[in-house]
């Protein structure tokens, strides 16, 4: 039932991709709706509120399509605030992560790290600084993969 719900979201979305430019296409963010969708439907069994997003997801996507046909602007602000309510569920809910997610986080944590590192070890802040952040993206990225791996990155 959720997998075909899932399933008709998708083939919506594939003729939205198909009738407009790539340009609209970025602006839509089209991949990462998809993505959203998947999970959406995954949690869907055991969340109420998933259920209503797929509904929801419906209906915004009938949207859009009715815009592209009647040839309206497309209202990408809308668009975005629905992407986000979903994602931020997603995260908020069930411990989900963005792509790239801890990658920026560790990167941010090296650079605060390496900076008074280097100043103590080498008596030079620039030297710390790659140091810093070699590790912060060592941690980030194998955090990322796990994450990954586990099936929780959006
Ligand atoms: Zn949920």
């Amino acid at each position: 039932m959720d997998n075909y719900q899932a399933k008709n979201l998708k083939t919506a979305l594939t003729e939205i991709r198909n009738s407009m430019d790539e340009g609209d296409q970025s602006k839509l963010d089209l991949d990462l709706y998809e993505k959203v969708i998947d999970k959406v439907a995954s949690y869907a069994v055991e969340c109420d509120e998933c259920k209503e997003y797929l509904i929801e997801m419906e209906v915004h996507i009938a949207q859009i399509q009715k815009e592209i046909t009647s040839k309206n602007e497309i209202n990408f602000k809308l668009h975005k605030q629905k992407v986000n309510e979903f994602t931020s569920h997603l995260t908020n809910q069930h411990n989900l992560v963005t792509e790239g997610y801890y990658l920026s986080i560790y990167m941010a944590i090296g650079t605060g790290i390496g900076l008074p590192f280097g100043l103590l070890l080498f008596d030079n802040i620039a030297l710390g600084l790659p140091i810093g952040i070699g590790i912060g993206v060592a941690i980030g990225a194998g955090l990322d993969a796990d994450a990954k791996e586990k099936g929780k990155v959006i």
